[in-house]
């Protein structure tokens, strides 16, 4: 990093002391920009880089909620609206026991970008709470939601701030969210939030959507090597939404998807993943892999280790933050792992990453790889807006066009830098710009 760079990155670090993964993640960002401010001296006179790493409001609440047994239960609520300069504040919300104001704004300043590389007219920001779903009846898990949304609605609108699911929350929470957002205001006001279900707003495609990206994102770069994914050996981390649309979009393409995880051990499944049995266990069940392995001939838990311990060709990162690291990516080389493309929010660690890159692996950031899903919120708004829904084939078909964009605009934008191949510059650069010449074009 240059001076100037280093300058302003010091100044986050003290201005926000503790939180780990946001400095993560706005260095991860930095690293790419030294080109851009030497071509665009008008990003540091306007102090572009300074405003963008201070969100442009933080709600910090109280969650009172009263469990099964009676207890009153307190968490703590997070919105972290952090730049509405190319549209409404759009982000997830995640309800994880992990969460606090570092993982909120780490995960809304990656917002930022993927959101404009998307070229939807959407901002950046993300949400949450450190509430843990897990072990929680459905009764709790309403009355949790009606009360996050008991302050958060006041903040949130069509035109203001959109959020959606992250980890934890999915079409169940969306729908007490909304419940509770439109008993409170008595306004059907669709375009409020994302990831709705079918019958009440909710968009086709969806679902599928960020995983089925990551796997177009994925084919994409191996295309530039006229290669497929046919035939190959994939590993996905995670078994949630985005890990399981990743697995059915690899198997369509061709693909021998061999192994998927969760935080109780990895399941090697050398026959291929019964995506049917996964989805009943997982998103029916809500149980864990060993599950799987109970009900499933041949396929084998692994309870200590990684799942990137498996020799693969394509490994996709569907899970968390960090959870793949330079000792792992060493191990993925070594066994002749040819393309990696994130689908979760910064899964894999910055050495790990270089460590990646100078082995000549074509490695997808997940703020280009995953952003089918946030792509696909923004054509919910889209079809909110014109009180409309299209069929499944059009709105995946929209899909398929902004994954090939963004894919190309980041080939396109790291050649334009000097950076030949290099995704994650690329698509820091052009997440970047975009925003930045936004921010300048709207005034301090
Ligand atoms: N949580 C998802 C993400 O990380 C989706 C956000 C949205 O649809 O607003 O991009």
């Amino acid at each position: 990093m240059d001076s100037q760079l280093q300058s302003v990155y010091d100044a986050v670090l003290r201005r926000n002391p503790g939180e780990a993964e946001f400095h993560q993640a706005v260095r991860e960002v930095f690293e790419s920009l030294e080109p851009v401010l030497r071509r665009k001296p008008e990003y540091v006179e306007a102090a572009v880089l300074e405003r963008i790493c201070e969100p442009e409001r933080q709600i910090v609440f109280r969650v009172p909620w009263v469990d099964d047994d009676g207890h009153v239960r307190i968490n703590r609520g997070f919105r972290v609206e952090f730049n509405s300069a190319l549209g409404p504040f759009k982000g997830g919300l995640r309800f994880h026991p992990s969460v606090y104001l570092g993982i909120v704004k780490f995960l809304g300043f990656e917002q930022i970008f993927k959101n404009s590389l998307t070229g939807m007219p959407i901002g950046g920001g993300k949400g949450g709470s450190d509430f843990d779903p897990r072990g929680k009846s459905d009764g709790e898990i309403m009355r949790f939601c009606q009360s996050f949304m008991t302050e958060l609605y006041r903040h949130i609108g069509e035109y203001t701030d959109v959020p959606a699911g992250d980890i934890g929350v999915g079409g169940r929470e969306i729908g007490y969210l909304f419940g509770q957002y439109k008993r409170i205001t008595n306004r059907y006001e669709s375009g409020v939030l994302t990831g709705k279900g079918l019958t009440w707003g909710g968009s086709l495609v969806r679902t599928e959507a960020t995983g089925y990206g990551t796997v177009m994102f994925a084919d994409r770069m191996l295309a530039t090597k006229s290669q497929g994914l046919e035939g190959r050996r994939v590993t996905v981390s995670g078994s949630g939404n985005v890990a399981i649309f990743a697995i059915a979009k690899a198997q369509q393409l061709g693909a021998d998807v061999i192994a998927f995880s969760d935080s109780s051990g990895y399941v090697v499944d050398e026959a291929g993943i019964d995506l049917d049995l996964l989805r009943q266990v997982k998103e029916i069940e809500r149980g864990r892999v060993a599950d799987y392995v109970d009900r499933r001939p041949g396929a084998r838990l692994v309870k200590d280790g990684s799942i990137w311990d498996v020799p693969t060709d394509v490994a996709l990162p569907c899970a968390t933050q960090n959870e793949l690291d330079e000792t792992q990516a060493k191990r993925l080389v070594a066994n002749g792992v040819v393309a990696i493309a994130e689908g979760a929010n910064m899964p894999t660690t910055p050495q790990a990453v270089a460590l990646l890159q100078d082995a000549g692996v074509l490695f997808a950031p997940g703020k280009a790889a995953n952003a089918g899903g946030v792509a696909t919120s923004a054509l919910e708004m889209q079809q909110n807006a014109s009180r409309d829904s299209w069929t499944f084939d059009h709105t995946e078909e929209r899909l398929l066009q902004i994954m090939t964009g963004i894919h190309d605009q980041c080939l396109a934008t790291a050649d334009e830098y000097g950076t030949p191949g290099n995704y994650v510059a690329g698509a820091n650069i052009a997440g970047f710009t975009k925003v930045a010449d936004a921010m300048i074009a709207l005034g301090v």
